[in-house]
Order: structure tokens, then C-alpha cells, then sequence
């Protein structure tokens, strides 16, 4: 399964719209809150550190029947249980758990970035559980964002070795698949030719969709493709790769068991997922 994904939850969407129900919810013995503060998401010896929720809450769905709700907890921290960052809560979680943590923490920081309306500045107000934002002065909706960023696997035309980057502000040794947003106006597949030929300088063959991933540094949803290219001669082409090259499939297999000095993305990103499955079974 893919980390930060698979919450097994019921968004209840029709259901949240109504005010009268939602607090129904709210008050149920059973409703629980996500915690979520600057410093992370709560936990508690290796799972999520439930609360009541509050007032302020945004509700997330209901899981066997029982609401979730996701609360921001500034100042008023628990006692127990210790904050988070999302990261390391992909690796210490269950994985629904993770996968929870993410949606709280993504729609969290959104409210907190969207307090003032983007069409006239006045203040808004929470609407629909928290999945949604109404100004009060000129009556625009906004909605929570999810930025897409394209992330692709390129393999050469052999299937014997994947092109990989060093961005600049990454350790040396570093390497991962070449990502970028996709920007207005672009499909996936043109963002994902767009960025490599921008930051490699590669022109890629085939194109094709593999997997997405949520990824919640904020509100990112990583969406994950396979590329066939020419080995040509890579080159960094823009300021944010320091290195590009082309690996050989022996090179990676050591870093993918952790034996450096060459270090791949972390084992819950897709990134590795994708590297991961090409080395396992070639041109998956
Ligand atoms: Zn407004």
C-alpha cells in the first residue's frame, strides 16, 4: 500500500454539508480528534494520540461508524504523548494511521494559510465540516488545494538503468526520479515530458501513468509515472539539479538495501516505491 494513503474512511461529503448533523457528531461519546500543532501530529507510543474534538475542529469522516475529526492544538497541547513531523509518522504509524495524520495535517495547514479571503482580503469562515471556506463580504467559496507535482521513473530504452537527480539543496550522494508541479494549462504527461527535458535535458519516449501518493508538504499530491528515453548525455539544466545521470541497475541495488555512499528517497515515498518495483521486476 502506499504511505499516507488508505485511511479506510467514509468522507460522508453529502452528509457533512449539514450543520445540524455534523454536531450531532461532534457530541457523540465516541467522536475522536486527530492533534495536530506547529510541532507535528500527536502520538503516543506508536499510534495516534486521540482527544475529543473541539469546537473548532474540522471533521475528516467516519471510520467504522465513529467520527474523526482533526484539531489544531496551539495552545493547549496534551499531556500526554509527544508531537510528530509528518515523516517520521509515516515510518512509526499503522499504516492508517499515517494515512489519517496526513489528511488532518494537510487540511490543517490550509485553513491556517486561507484565513483571509484571496478575492477581497476579508475574513472567512469555515463551511461543510471544514471543507470549505466562505467570505462573508463578497460570498466566494474556496476550497482546500491539492498542488499536483509529477514524479517519473525514466529507464532507458534497455531497461538497465534509471535516470536520477541530486537536487541542489540535498546532501551529496543523494539521488531520486525527477519531479516537478504541473503547472496551468499542462497535462500530466506534458509536465512530465516539460520537467525532464527542463531539468535533464532528456526527451522522453513513452509515458505512462503508474500511482499516485498524497503528500502532505502541505498539500501535495505526488502522481507517479514510468518513461522510456534515449541515454543521450544528461546534463542538470535548470538551478534545481546539482547532478543527473543515468544509474546502472547494479548500482542501485545496495543503496536500495541502505549500504551507501549513494542514498535513494526514503522507503514511504513513491519515489522509492517507484525505484523499488523497477528493481524488482524490470518495466513494472
Ligand atoms: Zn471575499
Amino acid at each position: 500500500m502506499i504511505v499516507f494513503s488508505g485511511a479506510a474512511l467514509d468522507r460522508a461529503p453529502a452528509l457533512r454539508r449539514d450543520a445540524g448533523w455534523l454536531e450531532a457528531r461532534r457530541a457523540e461519546p465516541g467522536a475522536q480528534a486527530v492533534l495536530m500543532s506547529e510541532r507535528g501530529v500527536w502520538i503516543d507510543d506508536g499510534r495516534l494520540a486521540f482527544e475529543r474534538p473541539g469546537a473548532e475542529a474540522v471533521f475528516l469522516g467516519l471510520m467504522d461508524g465513529a467520527p474523526v475529526f482533526a484539531d489544531h492544538v496551539e495552545d493547549r497541547e496534551p499531556e500526554r504523548g509527544r508531537p510528530a513531523g509528518l515523516r517520521e509518522a509515516a515510518t512509526e504509524l499503522p499504516a492508517t494511521e499515517a494515512a489519517l495524520a496526513a489528511y488532518a495535517g494537510s487540511l490543517l495547514a490550509w485553513h491556517r494559510r486561507h484565513r483571509f479571503c484571496a478575492n477581497c482580503g476579508a475574513a472567512t469562515e469555515p463551511r461543510d465540516g471544514g471543507h470549505e471556506r466562505v467570505c462573508p463580504a463578497c460570498e466566494a467559496h474556496h476550497f482546500p488545494r491539492t498542488d499536483p507535482v509529477v514524479i517519473v521513473r525514466v529507464s532507458d530504452g534497455g531497461d538497465d538503468a534509471l535516470l536520477l537527480g541530486r537536487q541542489a539543496r540535498w546532501p551529496e550522494g543523494r539521488f531520486s526520479l525527477l519531479a516537478g508541479y504541473v503547472e496551468p494549462g499542462e497535462t500530466l504527461e506534458e509536465a512530465v515530458r516539460r520537467e525532464v527535458l527542463e531539468e535533464a535535458g532528456v526527451a522522453l519516449d513513452s509515458v505512462s501513468y503508474v500511482a499516485s501518493q498524497p503528500w502532505p508538504f502541505p498539500s501535495s499530491l505526488m502522481l507517479g509515472f514510468s518513461a522510456v528515453a534515449e541515454r543521450g548525455d544528461p546534463t542538470p539544466g535548470d538551478d534545481e539539479l546539482a547532478e543527473v545521470g543515468w544509474f546502472e541497475r547494479a548500482e542501485l541495488e545496495a543503496p536500495a538495501r541502505g549500504d551507501g555512499p549513494l542514498m535513494l528517497a526514503p522507503p514511504y515515498s513513491i519515489a522509492r516505491r517507484l525505484i523499488d518495483a523497477w528493481l524488482g521486476e524490470p518495466g513494472r
